[in-house]
């Protein structure tokens, strides 16, 4: 049977935290593979991108709970601690780099987190064995800037730029992650123009065939997050796992069937 509609799961960094703000964007190496076995537990099965996207565009079926694993920004951490985790459920993902920072530091996280810490980005060499090994990497952007806040030259340089960047580096770069989820008309337009088949978005809820390219839906996953709680999210197709509104969202379910 095929699945009539498929989650996205949005990671950013795995690694250990340094302070509270991070808290929204890393999630432990040790919590990152308890969501990994509580899915496997649960008869989720991840697929890749371009699965993913013939889904989309009614070229190919999925089953019942099939959902993508994504990673935003690149950073090594990935390499180290969630990569080996993946493997061992021969699991595909898919990164979003930042084209103009391989080998480097999420600059850019100074901005929000003034204290704290930066964190190393993948290399070539890593994105290379990476590829051998299940990821697709895809465009987030040149340098990581709010694409709202730019003019039209800037603008096509963080998505053209993007394109032409990483394909200089041999990836095959078709899809874009907006960075910070900020965009509007005028900048899903230029990632079109940019030559990019799909954009994901952060906006959170299911996917289902026949949807904007260019708004693709995903749930944003907290290092606070538990295996219980993402499990919640994912079922939900909602960033609010709270567990009431899960019961809720059941007890609706079981009242429509029940004709009440
Ligand atoms: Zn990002």
């Amino acid at each position: 049977m095929n699945a009539e509609r498929v989650p996205v799961l949005m990671y950013h960094r795995v690694g250990e935290m340094h302070n509270h703000w991070e808290e929204k964007y890393c999630v432990s190496p040790q919590r990152f593979a308890e969501h990994m076995h509580a899915l496997v537990q649960a008869n989720w099965q991840a697929v890749s991108i371009e699965d993913f996207m013939a889904w989309r565009q009614g070229q190919h079926a999925l089953p019942e709970k099939s959902f993508l694993i994504s990673f935003d920004d690149g950073f090594r951490g990935v390499h180290e601690h969630a990569w080996p985790v993946l493997r061992q459920y021969r699991w595909p993902a898919v990164m979003f780099l930042v084209s103009h920072l391989i080998g480097q530091e999420d600059v850019w996280s100074k901005n929000e987190n003034p204290g704290g810490r930066t964190y190393p980005l993948l290399n070539e060499a890593e994105i290379t064995e990476m590829t051998q090994g299940g990821f697709s990497f895809h465009g987030h952007s040149r340098r990581h800037w709010d694409l709202t806040s730019l003019n039209e030259a800037e603008l096509a340089d963080e998505t053209a730029g993007c394109k032409a960047e990483l394909e200089r580096l041999g990836i095959p770069c078709r899809y874009f992650a907006y960075p910070y989820g900020r965009f509007g008309e005028r900048e899903a337009a230029a990632v079109m123009s940019a030559g990019f088949e799909a954009a994901f978005s952060v906006q959170p809820g299911f996917n289902r065939p026949g949807g904007d390219a260019f708004r693709i839906r995903r749930l944003d996953i907290f290092g606070t997050d538990t295996a219980a709680m993402l499990l919640r999210k994912i079922s939900l197709g909602s960033n609010d796992g709270r567990f009431m509104t899960w019961a809720g969202y059941y007890f609706k379910q079981l009242q429509g069937r029940l004709g009440l």
